[in-house]
């Protein structure tokens, strides 16, 4: 609570808040440089790889034709679609509501979920075929054009050299989904985004032996685009967890989907001081080892994660495929139904170092890492619990079926300072996430 009460200029100025203010003065150099316009900073040089190249400027430049500030859906969506790829600032004030008034107005004429759940009954449908190729009048097809109109909805599509930023402290989305895709340049700060709700989530049979509900609508996708800067927001299901989630064939109707995908080829992305929290499947990095995915992947899929607080998640903190990502300084902090933190997949080459892991009793430091694929990485300098830990021979040592290889065969340079592990928890704890931004 104090630490919220001081980051205000006038207020620090306080009896109480000296010790803070000294704190933040010394770590001036890993912070963008100074704006009297927060809409207008622009990433710091060497910070992360979305500093490469050209950096990250996103919409900085704007003139003042460009420069909005939206209250509603609607008028971020038209925020968005006008003026092309000139440079424009979104500036966003108070929770906007983007899964509009509520799944009834998304479903088609004749959709009706019982019938749906009557149709595809394991005991009725079978688990050895899935539902495509259902024709359009089936309880799938209905669900795919309601699925069609709930999706048109929910996705922002971001142009662009464009600087998304929330005003003061409660600024962000319920149930949006920005589509950040095929395009440069891009900036996302100071905004809490809440996780969309798929109001369609579709059955497969044959996806684990079990069957499973599938949604869509990620948070925020980077789709093939380049130089994205993700800062001081935050990620979560909020009101909305898991675990609030009906079952329908012993299966959870999963309306989730991901916090942060990246995906198709992006590169060039730095995810700095967020907080990302209460859900399940958080980050992909790569979502295909297939090779149409790879030869489009392969040598991109560039990111930098650090000083972001990783909290009650399942997994997927991230997971990469093929990139070359840089993770340091970040907490994480597991909770009930932890699976894992860093998925090793596909031709990655993570590199994990200056990270600190509170795990609680009954979760093995060695379940940090997971293998999905042979692949180096380079996991130094973490801590566990307060203790170092070389987190690749604890995996080892603990799961001795999926033995890993350190050495992921790069040094990142493009980094600003780096904080110990001892000292990470205590760095972006409070200082992460979004509504700490002036
Ligand atoms: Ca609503
Ligand atoms: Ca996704």
């Amino acid at each position: 609570m104090r630490t919220q009460k001081c980051h205000g200029r006038v207020i620090a100025a306080l009896v109480g808040c000296t010790a803070l203010v000294l704190a933040v003065t010394g770590t001036a150099s890993a912070q963008p440089r100074h704006h009297p316009d927060l809409a207008r900073q622009t990433l710091a040089a060497n910070d992360g790889w979305a500093a490469y190249g050209t950096g990250t400027t996103g919409g900085a430049a704007a003139d003042a034709a460009h420069v909005h500030t939206v209250t509603t859906w609607d008028a971020f969506k038209a925020a968005l679609a006008e003026g092309g790829s000139a440079p424009r600032i979104i500036k966003v004030k108070g929770t906007i509501d983007a899964d509009g008034p509520g799944c009834e107005s998304f479903a088609v004429p004749g959709y009706d979920f019982a019938a749906y759940l009557r149709t595809y009954d394991p005991a009725v449908w079978g688990r050895t075929r899935t539902l495509d190729g259902e024709p359009d009048d089936s309880p799938e097809g209905l669900r795919r054009a309601s699925a069609a109109r709930q999706d048109a909805f929910v996705k922002a599509i971001v142009p662009a050299n464009t600087t998304i930023v929330g005003v003061g402290r409660n600024a962000g989305f319920k149930g949006a989904s920005l589509q950040i895709k095929g395009v440069d340049n891009v900036i996302v700060r100071n905004l809490t985004f809440e996780s969309p709700l798929d109001c369609f989530p579709q059955w497969d049979p044959t996806d684990t032996a079990d069957g499973n509900w599938n949604s869509e609508y990620d948070s925020a996708v980077i789709h093939g685009s380049t130089h994205v800067w993700i800062d001081h927001d935050t990620f979560t299901d909020g009101e909305h967890p898991d675990s609030t989630l009906p079952v329908y064939f012993g299966r959870i109707h999963q309306q989730h989907d991901g916090e942060l995908d990246i995906v198709k080829g992006a590169d060039h992305v730095t995810a700095s001081w967020n907080v990302f929290e209460d859900h399940d499947k958080t980050i992909l990095i790569g979502n295909s080892d297939g090779a149409a995915t790879a030869a489009v992947d392969r040598g991109h899929l560039k990111v930098t994660f650090h000083h972001n607080l990783f909290r009650n998640l399942v997994e997927r903190a991230p997971r990469v495929r093929f990139g070359q990502v840089d993770a340091y300084n970040n907490h994480f902090v597991a909770g009930a139904g932890y699976s894992y933190s860093f998925g090793i997949g596909m031709e990655s080459q993570l590199v994990a170092e200056h990270n600190a892991f509170t795990l609680p009793d009954g979760v093995q430091a060695g379940s940090v890492l997971k293998k999905w694929k042979d692949a180096p990485v380079t996991a130094d300098h973490n801590h566990v619990n307060g203790v170092p830990t070389d987190l690749v021979a604890v995996h080892n040592a603990q799961v001795p079926g999926e033995i890993l290889r350190s050495g992921a065969g790069w040094t990142p340079s493009l980094r600003t300072r780096v904080d110990p592990a001892r000292a990470v928890p205590g760095r972006v704890d409070h200082r992460a996430g979004a509504g700490h931004l002036r």
